[in-house]
């Protein structure tokens, strides 16, 4: 696949050695899946070349590539196989961006030199109760002198066994103002044979073969004041932003196995003949083909231009957990199409397109489903593009008696008065018949504030002429009824026809 212009000689570079890498690795990385072993070897190779550190500033032992250098670490990856770049995702966002971002100078210099060397990491979120319902979470964390005490358990980690340093979050406010803000939950780093922080289970999840994924016991386990990241109560905030580049390492990740996908499913059809010909030929599977590369086009071209956003230190909340959703559904959706293209083949285990079909479908839940991103778009999505989201104010086009858009504010407002929000009300109704008014959309045509306006809407709906829409808030909109729209005009001023509607057709 073809860099971006935007990349430097140092991203080109990376992508050159990384992806070299990843083939000679490819080998016994295959190994370790049938084994079911913990690829410690290869991953210790990976900390020497110096990968994990691609997005840790060079200061503390980094290659200071930014988010760029991240994903293509994560998409070179994981595109020989899924295992090895899961290893690699599931440390870099081993809470690494969130002691950059949020821990003080000595806990970078602690911690991130070591990290970027291979020390595997896990980010520890979930729990029993708390799944999608993160702010749910229940893990306490006592403060006692210049310590906290931490005691429940978590579920569902990567690396979980196996990582040395655990980025946990924990609970440490029940004040329900503090819950209602967001402002109960801590972030600590804890580090493997801490006393009473145990492995309970190990996980069999789908397609994990050489990496592990499991539950935590913690039982009056001791962090010290020093190992907080961030304030007490930031926990929420660190956790949003961890996400962010979390999920857009994911999608970078899946970027690799699309491009696996093609890697097999072309050359096989190219040589697999039936009825006397390759069934590459068959335009049946040529379309399949056409439709793994326009996602994987289109993903890639998303996911490095969030890339890039974050590292120009813009707000990526829309982009990343657009691109994550976007990586998991485009990637099975390719994998279901690359599997009928290979036939049997494709759900042999022969092949690794039966393993990233599999892989997919566990991108549509870790990290966040595919619903949760959803609701992220849509929560940040009428906030940021709010100004997007204005509709125009509409008005009867006097030539057309059509509704026509104008972006020209209001030239003469009227005073407010129940004549005159009856008025306005029924002028709506003739372009917007089906919908009521918010209050800032009569404010446009009637010089008042709210308390004035919603005094006259409450006169005109006791009267039966309007009604209300009501939240906790009080009146939010307003709508005229059919006796209100009698009363502003006559029944004439509404009515309109088409020009082709001839007399008899009306
Ligand atoms: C392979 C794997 C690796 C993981 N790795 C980690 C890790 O390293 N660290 C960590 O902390 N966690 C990890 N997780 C946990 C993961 O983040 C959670 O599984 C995920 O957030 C969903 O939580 P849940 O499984 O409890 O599902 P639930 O929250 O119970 O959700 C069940 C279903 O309901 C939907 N749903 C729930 N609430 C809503 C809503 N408000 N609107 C719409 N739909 C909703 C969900 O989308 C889902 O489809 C991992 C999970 C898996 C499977």
């Amino acid at each position: 696949m073809e860099n971006f212009t935007w990349w430097t000689e140092e991203h080109n570079q990376l992508q050159k050695e990384v992806r070299e890498f990843a083939k000679q690795m490819a080998p016994r990385e295959m190994e370790t899946r049938w084994k079911r072993e913990f690829a410690w070897d290869i991953f210790a190779k990976i900390g020497e070349r110096g990968f994990l550190g691609a997005a840790i500033p060079k200061e503390y032992g980094g290659m200071g590539l930014g988010a760029t250098g991240g994903c293509i670490v994560a998409e070179e990856l994981h595109s020989i196989s899924p295992g090895i770049g899961r290893i690699v995702v599931g440390n870099m966002i081993g809470g690494l961006r969130q002691i950059i971002e949020f821990g003080n100078e000595e806990q970078k210099q602690r911690f991130l030199p070591v990290a970027a060397k291979g020390e595997l990491g896990a980010v520890v979120i979930t729990e029993m109760t708390a799944g999608t319902d993160a702010s749910g979470l229940t893990l306490q964390a006592k403060r006692e002198g210049d310590s906290y005490v931490l005691n429940g358990k978590k579920r569902f980690i990567v690396a979980a066994g196996v990582a040395k340093r655990h980025f946990v979050y924990a609970k440490t406010s029940d004040n329900p103002e503090d819950i209602a803000k967001h402002r109960h939950i801590t972030a600590f780093v804890v580090k493997k044979g801490t006393p009473g922080f145990n492995t309970e289970q190990l996980n069999e999840i789908l397609a994990f073969e050489n990496i592990q994924n499991g539950s935590f016991d913690f039982d009056n386990v001791i962090v010290p004041l020093a190992d907080r990241i961030g304030e007490e109560g930031e926990g929420w905030k660190i956790m949003m932003e961890g996400l962010n580049f979390e999920r857009t390492l994911i999608a970078a990740g899946t970027l690799g196995w699309q491009r696996t996908l093609l890697r097999y499913a072309v050359p096989y059809a190219q040589r697999r003949v039936q009825f006397g010909k390759p069934t590459i030929d068959i335009p049946a599977n040529q379309t399949k083909i056409a439709d793994v590369i326009m996602k994987l086009t289109v993903s890639r071209l998303a996911v490095y231009h969030t890339a890039y956003l974050w590292d120009l230190g813009k707000d990526i909340t829309i982009e990343s957990s657009t691109i994550k959703a976007f990586g998991a559904e485009n990637t099975l959706q390719s994998a279901l199409d690359v599997t009928q293209v290979m036939g049997g083949d494709g759900v042999n285990r022969f092949y690794p397109v039966q393993n990233i079909f599999e892989v997919a479908k566990v991108e549509h839940i870790a990290g966040g489903t595919v619903e949760a991103c959803r609701l992220v778009i849509f929560r940040s999505g009428l906030k940021l593009l709010a100004e997007d989201m204005q509709m125009p104010r509409r008005v009867k086009s006097e030539e057309l008696g059509v509704p026509i858009p104008t972006f020209a504010p209001v030239e003469k407002k009227l005073a407010v008065s129940e004549d005159a929000v009856l008025a306005v009300l029924a002028e709506d109704y003739r372009v917007n018949p089906g919908l009521h008014m918010m209050l800032i959309d009569i404010k446009q045509y009637i010089d008042a504030n709210d308390e004035a306006l919603v005094k006259a809407i409450e006169a005109l709906e006791k009267q039966g002429l309007v009604m209300a829409y009501r939240t906790r808030k009080g009146i939010q909109m307003a709508k005229a009824t059919y006796e209100g729209l009698k009363k502003a005009h006559p029944k004439e001023y509404y009515k309109w026809y088409p020009q082709w509607a001839t007399e008899d057709r009306r």
